[in-house]
């Protein structure tokens, strides 16, 4: 009997430890999602090349360390399916297919494309790989018939472009695919200790299960409200990333005596920090803690995800067999 829920797709690339963006940006959306939804969860392994070609022997190390951190963070490999994107290759021969009816001017419009060219500066990405990525990303969601796609509101046009591919499939070759709907989550903004989008690019993140020393050193280092240049000027705590970590951490008691003495200056940034660690240290300890239990026996994690991976390995083979058969090339 086929699952009746609707099916969710979504992965992360595996180019370093997990962060705070993560965990309150995908992570604690996808520990509800799997209560009601078929759920597939796994390392975007492939589309770590796109921007990690030069060195890709942190990938497999980083791999096992997330998915550690998706188990940490509440991910369930009893009700979730955990996979490794390379292990089926049924993602490369989709991609492939895909590729041929996927029309360049698509791609060059793609708004992270051009994003990320324009930030990541260090590195050459003017490379068929980096343009196709959300072909590869296409072929990713529609393999498992996704029903839904949990996005956030700057990812919508991304979905779109691979629902136009999906149908444009569907046009040539008839229905095989559903159309993959954005699942808009309201998640908390998450900014990192500079300001800018946390991300380990920038080198300003704050990692999942950090300790508590470590966190609190990175907090009190963190940029705030720039008009905030001495204790006695007020502030917008609306601009500011302390802030919103207190919305995700502290109590709502907490967070309206900051909304308070931050616009009047009645608390100085030092202050209102500190009051952030009494909440955000014991967490980073706990989710420390269990992911030290799930280091310390990491054969079982691998087992998971083994496991995960022949299930979606199995689903894969039959949509594959239906594009085959669709394309009139079985
Ligand atoms: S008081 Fe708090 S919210 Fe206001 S600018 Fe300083 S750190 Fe940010």
């Amino acid at each position: 009997m086929p699952d009746p829920r609707p099916i969710v797709v979504s992965g992360m690339r595996p180019t370093g430890r997990l962060h705070l963006g993560h965990l309150h940006g995908a992570l604690a959306n996808w520990v509800r999602l799997q209560a009601d939804h078929e759920c597939f969860f796994f390392s975007a392994d492939w589309h770590a090349l796109t921007t990690n070609y030069h060195d890709t022997a942190i990938i497999k190390p980083a791999e096992r360390e997330m998915f550690i951190d998706f188990i940490a963070a509440g991910v369930d490999p009893q009700k979730a399916t955990l996979f490794v994107q390379s292990e089926v290759k049924e993602h490369a021969e989709l991609y492939l297919l895909l590729g041929m009816i996927t029309p360049l001017g698509w791609l060059e419009r793609s708004p992270s494309y051009k994003e990320m060219r324009e930030n990541i500066t260090d590195r050459d990405l003017a490379l068929y790989g980096f343009l196709g990525y959300p072909v590869l990303m296409t072929a990713d969601i529609i393999m498992y018939k996704a029903t839904r796609v949990p996005v956030g509101v700057d990812q919508v046009a991304h979905l779109e472009l691979s629902r136009e591919i999906a149908r444009k499939f569907n046009f040539h070759y008839g229905n095989v695919f559903p159309e993959p709907q954005p699942l808009l989550t309201e998640v908390p903004k998450i900014v990192g200790t500079d300001g800018r989008k946390m991300s380990k690019s920038y080198g300003n993140t704050i990692d999942l299960g950090e300790s508590a020393e470590s966190t609190a050193k990175k907090i009190m280092g963190a940029v705030t409200d720039p008009a905030r240049k001495r204790r006695q000027d007020p502030g917008n705590p609306d601009i500011c990333g302390i802030f919103y970590l207190h919305k995700v951490y502290s109590t709502p008691d907490t967070v309206a005596w900051v909304d308070q003495n931050c616009r009047t200056a009645g608390i100085g940034c030092v202050d209102c920090k500190r009051k952030l660690l009494e909440k955000l240290g014991p967490a980073q300890e706990e989710m420390r803690a269990r992911r030290e239990a799930l280091l310390a026996h990491p054969g079982d994690v691998d087992d998971l995800v083994q496991l995960g991976t022949r299930k979606a390995r199995a689903v894969a083979e039959r949509t594959m067999a239906q594009v085959r058969s669709a394309m009139k090339l079985a």
